[in-house]
């Protein structure tokens, strides 16, 4: 594609890369490969110290055995739309993540405070899988991903962000996010694009309240 009126002239290039600067910001900057030591791979590094604050600790809880702090016990005691979740099973709920890995990133949730996969009861095997299986359809509906990566972290050591608390991860997944804009485009207007996100996600759950008699 490109006529070569779109190819622009030497001045055009010269405004692009100019934009290409101001596109930097306090959230994320691009750094120079050659303003470090070592040989220059001719990558450019993408800072996100956003994703600091999760790494931090922030909203994680201090006492891992201490249910009353942790935020997966916390979420069901509130409305869907503030704990952002998408849907309430009866031993398990689906959550938005807070601090997605991808936009629509889902997390199915046993109510029960319980840290390890072989610590679930036979129906929470089952439902939590269950869950797993409609959070997938409904995202594919809603969100039309080219695939997923679906999977729990154990313990710290296994990546968990909340260890204590049993969450499986149902991450959408389209082909090239991996590169510059989704990582860019998650650092504003997520609660905005979140609580959008939770109540189409809502709506499109089988019984939600985008089927049926309508309210
Ligand atoms: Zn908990």
């Amino acid at each position: 594609m490109g006529t070569p009126e779109q190819h622009g002239s030497a001045e055009q290039r010269a405004e692009d890369e100019h934009a290409d600067e101001q596109r930097t910001d306090e959230s994320v900057r691009v750094e120079s490969p050659s303003a470090f030591a070592g040989e220059d791979d001719g990558m450019d590094r993408l800072w996100t110290p956003h994703r600091m604050v999760y790494i931090q600790g922030e909203g994680k809880p201090e006492d891992p055995d201490d249910g009353e702090q942790c935020p997966f016990c916390a979420g069901p005691a509130t409305s869907d739309e503030d704990a952002l979740i998408v849907h309430r099973g009866s031993l398990a709920f689906v959550i938005l993540n807070l601090f997605p890995y991808n936009s629509g990133h889902l997390m199915v949730c046993p109510y029960r405070h319980v840290a390890d996969y072989t610590d679930l009861t036979e129906d929470e095997v089952v439902e939590v899988a269950e869950l797993t299986r409609t959070a997938m359809r409904v995202v594919r509906e809603v969100s039309r991903p080219d695939g997923f990566n679906l999977g729990m972290n154990q313990g710290e050591a296994g990546g968990a962000g909340i260890a204590a608390h049993l969450h499986q991860h149902v991450v959408p997944r389209w082909i090239g996010d991996a590169n510059f804009l989704p990582i860019v485009g998650r650092t504003k207007a997520l609660p905005i694009l979140l609580a959008d996100t939770r109540a189409q996600y809502a709506a499109a759950w089988p019984g939600g309240a985008g089927e049926g008699e309508s309210a």
